[in-house]
This record gives structure tokens, sequence and C-alpha cells, in this order.
């Protein structure tokens, strides 16, 4: 069980509040006995602080939160994968190639990409991250 534990309600914060969950929620699909709170506070013009809570210990990471909410989404991604790589190596596994997908910003909003081959292989939402139990390739 995952939450998102929001300290501040400034615009930015909210943004990055909801980046987090969507965050979460795809942490959860591929590792849903992961116990994760993330905490969000907003620092004013130093960004807006995101801590993740594990089991065992904490990380934590900040983003400028600039643009519209998907720019946010992907930036959120991007600092929080790079926080959780240490506990979950490789997050998240491009599906069927087993390197790691990167976090983007295409047209319809931020995704989960594989980063050789393109979205012809593998895009998705954040926060529509398959579970392993699905099958994918169509
Ligand atoms: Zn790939």
């Amino acid at each position: 069980m995952s939450l998102v534990d929001v300290r501040s309600w400034t615009p930015a914060a909210r943004s990055v509040a909801e980046a987090a969950r969507r965050f979460l929620i795809d942490v959860c699909a591929t590792h849903g006995s992961l116990p994760v709170t993330a905490i969000v506070a907003d620092h004013g013009d130093s960004g807006v602080r995101i801590r993740l809570r594990f089991g065992g210990g904490e990380v934590e990471g900040s983003v400028s939160a600039r643009g519209d909410d998907e720019d946010v989404c992907t930036e959120v991604a991007e600092r929080l994968q790079s926080v959780v790589v240490d506990h979950l190596p490789g997050w998240p596994e491009c599906p069927g190639h087993g390197h790691q997908a990167v976090s983007t910003r295409l047209d319809g909003g931020a995704v989960w990409l594989c980063p050789t081959e393109g979205a012809t292989r593998f895009a998705v939402s954040v926060g529509h991250y398959p579970r392993p139990d699905v099958n994918v390739a169509s």
C-alpha cells in the first residue's frame, strides 16, 4: 500500500503530488507488496521536494515543477526514477527487453518509453504501467 502525504497546497505542490501518485501506482503495479509513502512539500524558489519513504529507508529529490501537469509528471517520474533505482535496480523494466524504460513527454503526456525502439515498441502513460502478469504484446 502506498500513499502520497501532501504537506503543501500550492498549485505546484498539488501538481507534483498528482504526479507522485501516478508514479506510485506504477511502483505498485510491479512491486505490489512494497509500501511507499511520498511526502510532497513546496519549498518556494527551490522547487518542490519529494521524499520517498520505503520500509527501510528514505530517498529525496526535488523538482522545479514548471510547465503543465504532464510536463511536471515527466519531471517527477524522471526524478523519482533516479532515486528509486538504488532500491529497485533497473526499474521500470521495458517489457520483453530487460532494459530500463525512460520517462519522457510525448504529445499525449508523460509516458514510460522504450529507450531503443521508442513508442512503436513500448510507451504507456505514467500511472498505467502494465502489471507483469498482463501480456502487453499484441
Ligand atoms: Zn525496450
